[in-house]
């Protein structure tokens, strides 16, 4: 029996259930359409799933209208929603072999990652704003002795969430989390690529006590569920995470519609910037390797350009490639493995295409570079690092979202921020320098959401998480979270 076994085995007995959760309940789609969804492992099909259109959006949107206008759960006092999010949070953690096994098979990452981050990260984002909600004050202003002003936070309404496909739970959850403990109403639309885990939250979300109705999931196409969430005028937000390209398209919705919010959470192109003043250069080419081919490079804050100081790049580029070969893509069913499958063929052709640009316009390919695993009849890509590579060609200014790094060279420390900062993105970032002044210097001079310093993926829920630039606006994780999900009300009493 291979180590492998026991979760394959689990596969085949496993409950696949494609239909969307509307009013607690799970409906198959009004027209009853549905889209068969095949996993990316080796294109097994794993069920058929609701293909949402307008209609079962406007259903959805009815029942979180509903939902919060009869304040079943916007009414409930915070330390009440806050024992009923706990407990959402324990029925997440009570379910993790499950979760954890959909996410793989849906969208093809290693079922160690699956299991040891997305649902612990998922069960800590909803616990942390569960734990927060009867702790966060509103305040009174400074007026004078003759009028009270209070500033305080309402929930908004119907929130609308639509998420992609590389961390479906974890991006699901850092906008449940603070939506739903405010105590909003969700409409979830999930990826097509990977609307299993979704679905399956909203029922657990029910089971936990949270009210039918105000967290509903209606999977389906981006054009046709996700247009109709995004343009649907009885919705008051849109949390959006994914390609740069629809966050535009969301921001057009919503001119289009009813000038709902809209919080852009989009694509990255991080910097990760090594000076010759960091004395431990093979940690740095540890770090960024495990940060850049962690999910098979699919995370928009991967560290796909890296800038290191002309004294070192030489070592820097030796170090990286030698790393790349431990990350080999394996069965993601096997707990061994750290690299899994690319979501689709689609991705894969994608990320093929960059490969070969990066051939085409002159860079040399260090490790990797080629498709593997084609008999399993899944979409695995070796990890790929490019070396002289130059900022302006295609690999180093356009996102691949896949386990492709770009290695590029600089002289002087102004050489390297105006680098880093000439990209249309603006995530993350990272420095390494022993040099404390340079480290605050640089850090402060990178045009980011995020700067490590000397690190790359130490993260928690207490921090904000968003861009600057085409990388969005808002932010997602932390306190500051609730800044999207509520609105700023000031009552102004005048005292006779
Ligand atoms: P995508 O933009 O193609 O899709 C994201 C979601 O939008 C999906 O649910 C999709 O169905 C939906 N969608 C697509 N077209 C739509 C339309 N016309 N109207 C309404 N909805 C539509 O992105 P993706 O390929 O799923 O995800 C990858 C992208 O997500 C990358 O660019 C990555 O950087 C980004 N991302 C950003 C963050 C962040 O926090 N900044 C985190 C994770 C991923």
């Amino acid at each position: 029996m291979t180590a492998s076994t026991s979760w394959a085995q689990r596969a085949t007995e496993l409950r696949l259930d494609g239909r969307a959760v509307i009013d607690g309940q799970r409906v198959s789609a009004v027209d009853g359409q549905t889209f068969a969804k095949h996993s990316p492992i080796d294109s097994r099909f794993l069920t058929d799933v609701v293909r949402g259109q307008t209609a079962d959006i406007d259903a959805a949107v009815r029942s979180a209208r509903a939902a919060f206008d009869d304040r079943r759960w916007s009414g409930k006092a915070p330390a009440v929603r806050k024992k009923i999010l706990q407990r959402f949070a324990d029925k997440i953690l009570g379910a993790k072999d499950e979760l954890a096994l959909l996410e793989t098979l849906d969208m093809g990452k290693p079922i160690q990652h699956s299991l040891g981050v997305d649902v612990p990260s998922t069960a800590r984002c909803i616990a942390w704003y569960a734990e927060a909600v009867d702790k966060v004050y509103d305040e009174i202003a400074p007026t004078g002795d003759n009028a009270l002003a209070l500033i305080t936070r309402e929930a908004m309404g119907v929130i609308g969430v639509i998420v992609p496909w590389n961390y479906p739970m974890i991006m699901a959850a850092w906008k449940l989390g603070p939506a739903l403990a405010a105590g909003n109403s969700v409409v979830l639309k999930p990826s097509e690529k990977s609307p299993l885990t979704a679905c399956r939250l909203a029922e657990l979300a029910v089971e936990a006590g949270i009210p039918p109705g105000v967290f509903n999931v209606v999977p389906g196409y981006g054009h046709e569920a996700g247009e109709a969430l995004a343009l649907h005028m009885d919705v008051d937000a849109i949390g959006f995470t994914g390609s740069t390209r629809v966050g535009r398209r969301m921001l057009d919705y919503s001119g289009r519609s009813n000038l709902k919010r809209v919080y852009n959470e989009l694509g990255g192109k991080s910097a990760f910037v090594v000076f010759n003043d960091f004395d431990d250069i093979a940690r740095a080419a540890r770090t960024v390797a495990g940060s850049m081919f962690f999910n098979q490079g699919e995370s928009c804050n991967a560290p796909s350009r890296v800038l290191v100081h002309d004294s070192v790049a030489d070592e820097f580029a030796a170090l990286v490639a030698a790393e790349a070969p431990k990350y080999a893509p394996g069965d993601p069913l096997n707990p061994n493995t750290e690299l899994g499958a690319l979501v689709d063929e689609t991705q894969l052709k994608t990320v093929m295409g960059y490969i070969d640009a990066g051939h085409a316009e002159g860079a040399t390919c260090a490790a990797g570079g080629r498709q593997v695993r084609t008999e399993t009849g899944g979409f695995y890509v070796e990890p790929t690092v490019f070396t002289g590579v130059s900022n302006e060609m295609k690999i180093a200014r356009e996102e691949i979202f896949g386990p492709v790094m770009s290695v590029l060279r600089f002289k002087t420390e102004e050489e390297a921020v105006a680098l880093a900062n000439n990209s249309n993105y603006g995530l993350q970032a990272s420095v390494w320098s022993h040099n404390i002044n340079r480290a605050h210097r640089v850090a402060k001079a990178l045009r980011a959401g995020t700067v490590h310093v000397n690190q790359y993926d130490e993260d928690d829920i207490t921090v904000p998480f968003g861009g600057y630039k085409q990388s969005g606006n808002g932010r997602d994780k932390s306190l500051h979270a609730f800044d999207k999900y509520t609105e700023l009300k000031t009552t102004w009493i005048r005292l006779d």
